[in-house]
């Protein structure tokens, strides 16, 4: 008899945003359970340092594309649509953000996080899930942030493509289940990777006990997903902060943030 309490097995996985943080810890444990995997991000150069390492033990596809490009965003619907070494399992993790007033920011920056973060994930959903439900079998992991739980001035559009994220994976929850279909919803809070770098925010007066390893929280949502779970809120102190978030008035989420700063 199967373990209940198993890991999923997941034949191939596509991963976005495997190049580094998230995706990569994300890639690094399917591997070592077994599934064969499609790693998707720019920086080519780092996508096939990450299959020579995987290799001989997963299969591993490079796919280099920027998902904030329609045509190159179309190569990997594409590979998701595919009958050929079909993929049961997506991980849209790719996403970033910009800290920053909304006005003083660069307007193409934050379309971009807005292509990226929401029209690249609902496209690659909306191809997973089309293939999926058709074999009767498979599962989404949708990369959100408990910054999607509340307003979050100086990363407005940020935060609001992960509310996005986090509504949409709900629903598709809903839908897509009594299809076969498993749609998690995992939503990070502060999390060690290059996202701070990235995105110009400074996290000095942030209070250490707040992060994560990147590792713990792949972890945390591949299981989450394993288990059923709509959304996966990894780690304690990020249960409470969201549920802070949800019920907090904007005034009082403005007069935290100006602290910490
Ligand atoms: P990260 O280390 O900066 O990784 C982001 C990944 O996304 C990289 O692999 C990057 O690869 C890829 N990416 C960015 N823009 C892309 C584009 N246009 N096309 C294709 N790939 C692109 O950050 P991370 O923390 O792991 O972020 C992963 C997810 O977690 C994001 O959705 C983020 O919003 C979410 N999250 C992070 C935190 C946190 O504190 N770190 C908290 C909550 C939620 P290339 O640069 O090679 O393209």
């Amino acid at each position: 008899m199967s373990d209940p309490l198993a890991p999923e097995r997941w034949e191939r996985a596509l991963v976005t945003g495997a190049s580094s943080g998230i995706g990569l810890a994300m890639a690094e444990l399917l591997a070592e359970r077994g599934t064969d995997l499609v790693v998707v991000a720019r920086d080519g150069a780092r996508l096939e340092r990450l299959a020579a390492r995987l290799s001989p033990g997963a299969e591993v596809e490079v796919l280099v594309a920027d998902l904030g490009d329609r045509d190159q965003l179309a190569t990997a619907v594409e590979r998701l649509g595919s009958a050929v070494s079909p993929i049961d399992l997506l991980v849209n993790n790719a996403g970033f953000g910009f800290s920053g007033d909304f006005i003083g920011l660069d307007p193409d920056g934050e379309t971009a996080v807005v292509d990226v973060n929401i029209v690249a994930l609902h496209r690659l959903a909306h191809a997973a899930g089309t293939a999926m439900s058709a074999r009767g079998r498979g599962g989404i992991l949708n990369v959100s942030s408990i910054a999607g739980y509340g307003p979050a001035p100086r990363a407005a559009t940020y935060a609001a493509t992960k509310a996005f994220v986090t509504s949409f994976s709900e629903a598709l929850y809903s839908e897509l289940g009594p299809q076969g279909v498993t749609v998690s919803c995992l939503c990070p809070g502060l999390t060690r990777t290059e996202f701070q770098q990235r995105s110009g925010s400074s996290t000095d007066r942030t209070p250490g006990f707040l992060w994560q390893s990147a590792e713990a929280v792949a972890r945390a949502g591949l299981d989450g997903l394993d288990r059923g779970r709509a959304v996966v809120v990894p780690g304690t102190h990020n249960k409470i902060l969201s549920t802070g978030l949800r019920l907090a008035p904007i005034r009082l989420i403005d007069q935290v943030r100006r602290r910490f700063r």
